[in-house]
């Protein structure tokens, strides 16, 4: 599969995933939303338009999303998130979209050390996290793949 096709797919896995969160799941009342990879801030505008209401806070090694998708300082969080997301465990979120997989086996190994169990430990009960990389962790359950999204392309589960 071409580099395009590849990134083509992601995207729509991106989209189809969350617009499925947004229309078929059940998300605790209260809880706020994370990005964890703010990148260009694409999903992040997403997040932002299509769960109104909540507070959606992106984290980044650095500040590098298109103006319009820049959040307030305040739903910001900079530096390596295997630090700064320490912070973050116990907050009860919502939901949790993690899109820091880099295409490239040993790093990502690496991000697997620490992604899932920070993740887990973002959630309340009940949330869902959506992610590129998979999260094998005990507390969260890994939710039907949809039909228009390729086997480990993108994953999504239930905190429980
Ligand atoms: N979903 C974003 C969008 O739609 O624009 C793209 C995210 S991009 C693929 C991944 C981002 O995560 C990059 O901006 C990178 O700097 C950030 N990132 C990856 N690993 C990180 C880490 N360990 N700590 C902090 N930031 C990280």
């Amino acid at each position: 599969m071409s580099r395009l096709d590849s990134f083509i797919n992601r995207m729509s896995a991106q989209r189809d995933l969350l617009n499925h969160v947004r229309d078929n799941l059940v998300l605790p009342e209260a809880g706020e939303v994370f990005e964890i990879g703010l990148g260009n801030g694409r999903t992040y505008s997403h997040l932002r338009e299509n769960f109104p209401g909540r507070r959606v806070i992106a984290f980044d090694r650095k500040l590098a999303s298109h103006a319009s998708a820049t959040p307030a300082a305040d739903d910001f969080v900079e530096g390596e998130i295997r630090e700064t997301g320490q912070a973050f465990i116990g907050r009860q979120a919502a939901l949790v979209h993690a899109d820091i997989g880099t295409g490239y086996d040993d790093k990502d190994a690496i991000t697997l050390i620490w992604l899932p169990q920070m993740v887990s430990g973002m959630l309340a009960s009940g949330g869902v996290a959506v992610s590129g990389l998979p999260l094998d962790h005990t507390d969260l359950e890994l939710l039907p793949r949809l039909p228009s999204i390729a086997e480990g392309r993108y994953f999504h589960y239930r905190r429980r």
